[in-house]
């Protein structure tokens, strides 16, 4: 197997790093050729009319009662593409080693009560109890995936966090539901369009305590960092990439589209954002506070006017916040906006409002 380990477990990685000399083994390599002519290059033909193994060259019985591996029917479709001679879903590598096949049996038995013993013996012998529970697990995540239209590639993602867990126990004792919810957030994470804490426990209905035990738990069992460095020009992580934590410009896409924003606030909004970190302005503040406090600030200062309730109520905090941060921008808003932004009139000091106004309400 060339792929690595899907989230491998961070002690696995030190302790696999040490080379491991080549080993040596005999060919096991089992090779049939004929007795008589001793060819290491044999031409052995199958014939399924009789059942036998034949020696080509010579004509030599090497075996009897094959049995014939070819479609059990006829296709008349050789110049339509491939032979469809055997079909099936595709192998789903989430399920692997798992019976993917379920035995119906029939209620039907003329009354002899021997479908209900049948089905009682098929129940015990049918997948285990993990194996159903990993099901409902999977079947959970699609449907809150779905919910809040997530791709398909999050809930694959989440899907084999869960698997992983499962697998190496980390999460003994954790209720399904909690699992779940944190394996949704980390997959968003990875996937690079983050939800906020707030927006999967609302999602999932488990407080946000429990997701951040979770979370903590398999931060430390795997290595959630460890994929490949995106493609970054300047070559320097962005604070969400060094601590694999949600950054506030990677919320502001989202809000503003929520808000139904002009695309060019947006593009302000993230300037600001960045200009603000670079000037320690509202440092200490969580991302969604600053994302939201930012985006009040531009839309008013674009023009394109958003009241604070309905950023925070599109964030998930409190208006207060919203205009919290608003005030500690306003105060250095000569570092936050750009010099040819004022002179094209694109925006206006005139069109803030003022901070008195907003901290006397
Ligand atoms: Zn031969």
């Amino acid at each position: 197997m060339s792929y690595g380990q899907a989230f491998p477990l961070s002690a696995a990685a030190t302790a696999a790093s040490a080379p491991k000399a080549a080993a040596y083994a005999p060919d096991l390599a089992v090779r049939l050729i004929c007795p008589d002519c001793r060819d290491p290059n044999p031409n052995i033909r199958e014939e399924f009319g009789s059942g036998d193994l034949v020696c080509g060259d010579c004509g030599l019985v090497l075996g009897d009662r094959i049995v014939d591996t070819r479609s059990e029917w006829r296709t008349f479709a050789n110049d339509e593409g491939d032979d469809p001679s055997r079909v099936g879903a595709a192998n789903n590598p989430l399920l692997d080693g798992m019976e993917q096949l379920d035995t119906v049996i029939s209620f039907r038995d003329g009354g002899s009560g021997m479908a209900r013993e049948l089905q009682r013996a098929a129940a015990k012998s049918s997948a285990g109890k993990s194996e159903r529970n990993l099901l409902s697990a999977f079947r959970e995540i699609s449907n809150m995936c779905d919910s809040i239209s997530l791709p398909k590639t999050i809930s694959d993602i989440a899907k084999q966090l869960y698997k992983r867990a499962d697998e190496e126990k980390v999460l003994r004792g954790k209720s399904i539901d909690a699992i779940v919810a944190c394996c949704i957030f980390i997959a968003c994470r990875q996937a690079k369009v983050p939800r906020t804490f707030k927006e999967i426990c609302q999602l999932t209905r488990v407080p946000k305590k429990t997701i951040g035990q979770c979370y903590k738990a398999l931060e430390q069992a795997f290595n959630l960092n460890s994929g490949p460095p995106p493609a970054n020009p300047t070559g320097a992580p962005t604070p969400s990439q060094a601590s694999g934590g949600t950054s506030a410009e990677d919320l502001l896409a989202r809000y503003c589209n929520h808000l139904n924003l002009h695309p060019a606030v947006q593009s302000v909004c993230t300037h600001v954002v960045l200009a603000a970190r670079q000037h320690s302005i509202a440092q200490g503040r969580s991302p969604v506070s600053i994302a939201s406090g930012a985006i009040y600030f531009c839309s008013q200062l674009l023009g394109y006017p958003k009241s604070a309730k309905e950023v925070g109520g599109v964030a998930g905090v409190s208006d207060s916040t919203v205009k919290l941060v608003y005030r500690l921008m306003y105060a250095e808003k000569d570092k936050l906006v750009k010099e040819e932004w004022l002179q094209t009139g694109k925006a206006s000091w005139s069109r803030l409002p003022a901070v008195e106004a907003t901290a006397a309400k």
